[in-house]
């Protein structure tokens, strides 16, 4: 009589903590839309659309300020783009390769998209959140002092390649500056740069390295406002606000409307994935 209860007992007590990781897992992550769309309607807007949740704060006549709908997809659309981020048997997403040079890159008839910023802007776990729907892919990082700064490939299927450029700061040596202003410059199925801006400090000094390259070069790119769940509502609003500013006045190239995300809470990164889908050509919709 004694064992069974025993046994009950021990299999409770390893019960507990998995249930219990489960339980934290799905309330601090939402990686699938599927889970998105049971939110109740205002959580799930302040989730996929941040820059609409932002824009509510501010007074009619300010509202013009923020460009939050030039690309406004359907719920639907959002759906769609997932695809396209899962890993199946039939759509294999995998790092493919390094480079510290564009002669050494990989040779792939398929569109490409750049991921840029300064170190520790939050550029690793992003594009580690864009990827959470195929686990096995690794993220490579290498930032310990004096190692290669490489630029990393990751193959998406059959739709597209998403480079993680290496980080830039202070330090960043000439031959770094030489890999990226020619990959930038000459990488011809480039579709769009994605700079990452942390949306805490807002653009520094360093940020202008990349943000010069790419109007020198004419490159169409996007502003990714990364880490937004570390402030609060009224400092990101400020920021935003400023940054948006600086985009409208001083650029050219630059997507007018700007891309809020945390790879913590995941906010911003279903509606990214749907823009990457879109402006890659793989998201046939009518209404985008
Ligand atoms: P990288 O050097 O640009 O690749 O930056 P990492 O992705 O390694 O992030 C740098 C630091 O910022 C790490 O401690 C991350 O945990 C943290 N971080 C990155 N993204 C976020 C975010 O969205 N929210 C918060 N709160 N922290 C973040």
């Amino acid at each position: 009589m004694a064992i069974p209860r025993l046994r009950h007992a021990v299999r409770t007590l390893f019960e507990v903590p998995a249930a219990l990781r489960l339980l934290s897992r799905a309330c601090s992550t939402f990686h699938a839309f599927t889970d998105v769309l049971r939110l109740p309607k205002r959580q799930m807007t302040k989730l996929v659309f941040p820059l609409q949740e932002l824009e509510r704060q501010l007074t009619p006549d300010s509202r013009l300020d923020l460009h939050v709908k030039i690309f406004d997809p359907s719920l639907e659309d959002i759906s769609k783009a997932e695809a396209v981020f899962t890993a199946t048997s039939r759509n294999r997403i995998s790092y493919l390769s390094s480079a510290v040079r564009l002669d050494h890159a990989p040779d792939l008839p398929s569109p490409e998209v750049c991921f840029i910023g300064r170190s520790n802007v939050g550029k690793s776990s992003l594009i580690k959140a864009l990827f959470s729907l195929a686990p096995e892919v690794e993220v490579r990082v290498s930032k310990k002092p004096g190692h290669t700064k490489k630029m990393n490939f990751f193959k998406v299927g059959k739709y597209f390649t998403l480079v993680d450029m290496p980080g830039y700061g202070y330090r960043a040596p000439e031959d770094f500056v030489d890999m990226v202003e020619t990959y930038l410059k000459e990488r011809r199925n480039l579709m769009r740069t994605f700079l990452l801006v942390d949306s805490v400090v807002g653009i520094q000094k360093t940020d202008s390295i990349a943000i010069e390259m790419c109007e020198e070069f004419a490159l169409p790119y996007v502003m990714v406002l990364t880490k937004i769940d570390k402030s609060s509502k009224g400092h990101l609003l400020k920021q935003v606000l400023q940054i948006q500013k600086f985009v409208d006045r001083e650029t050219q190239g630059c997507f007018p409307q700007l891309f809020p995300v945390s790879s913590v809470t995941y906010s911003g990164i279903h509606l990214l994935r749907c823009f990457i889908a879109n402006i890659t050509g793989n998201l046939k919709t009518d209404g985008l």
